[in-house]
């Protein structure tokens, strides 16, 4: 099982270690590398938006929602899908990686491929639920459910807990989503016996979010910026030792990656000689 995985990593690998839409590419070739990320990533979400379509018709769902949240450090929230139903409010953040997710619940970065960090998708989406519940009433408060969706190019190898479907943070491959919301409404029906909102309540809080759907291309543009900007930043900060977390050159970054020997991470001086 383990080979198993290990064979398919290798080959991911291979192929393109990290097709991230918002990576900025750095080779000659690295524009159509771009572009090629965006395409697959607009038929991630083609693959999502045809079974947000399916859904149930009393259930609501809205694309690509930017709100106002004054605790988010550009002032916005910016929302992939929610859906909302009688028994839950599903918040959904994709991603468009590729390669193998390492992540646990409570770390705060994870890892792909194991040598390239992004924030934990929870703790992103948390801050997106939060801001979402600053905007409706405390009632509604507890049906929020915190979805990351990954493309069929990934393997996970996360904690299993967020593969459980008791569970208010769950992790998905895109072609998965809506068996992962059919079941999580299914478990809500046999636990409440109320719903958690009524029809008309889901009506109500759909329009509630529509209201506050912030338009402008402006604002967009200048919150995609500020993002941007901060995961250049976080991309900077990669080149660290992780034995000691002591930042490291991008001379001695390439060596380690280049290396079969230290196995995709990246030392510092000190700790490759621990490796050989
Ligand atoms: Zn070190």
């Amino acid at each position: 099982m383990l080979n198993f995985f290990k064979k398919k990593e290798k080959k991911q690998a291979k192929k393109n270690p990290v097709a991230k839409e918002k990576a900025p590419s750095k080779s000659s070739t690295g524009r159509s590398q771009e572009e090629l990320a965006t395409v697959k990533g607009q038929i991630g979400e083609h693959k999502i938006d045809i079974q947000l379509a399916q859904l149930p018709k009393e259930y609501k769902y809205i694309n690509d929602l930017m709100v106002k949240n004054s605790k988010s450090k550009t002032g916005y929230s910016q929302i992939d899908h929610i859906v909302i139903s009688p028994y839950g409010i599903f918040v959904i953040e994709t991603k468009n990686y590729q390669g193998t997710i390492y992540g646990g619940k409570d770390r705060k970065t994870w890892l792909i491929n194991g040598k390239f960090k992004f924030m934990n998708p929870f703790h992103q989406n948390y801050g997106h639920v939060e801001g979402l519940k600053q905007l409706i009433d405390s009632k509604h408060h507890d049906a929020f459910i915190s979805m990351v969706s990954f493309t069929k190019r990934c393997t996970f190898k996360i904690d299993l807990e967020l593969r459980k479907i008791h569970s208010n943070d769950l992790i998905v491959y895109d072609i998965e989503l809506s068996e992962f919301i059919h079941r999580k409404v299914s478990v809500n029906k046999l636990q409440n016996q109320e719903p958690f909102l009524s029809e008309d309540e889901v009506n109500e809080v759909y329009s509630l979010f529509i209201g506050v759907n912030i338009t402008d291309e402006k604002i967009r543009e200048q919150h995609n910026q500020a993002i941007k900007e901060k995961s250049n930043k976080a991309e900077k900060a990669l080149s660290k030792c992780v034995v000691c977390d002591k930042p490291v050159s991008e001379k001695v970054k390439n060596y380690c990656l280049s290396s079969k020997k230290f196995g995709g991470k990246v030392y510092c001086f000190e700790h490759q000689k621990n490796i050989c």
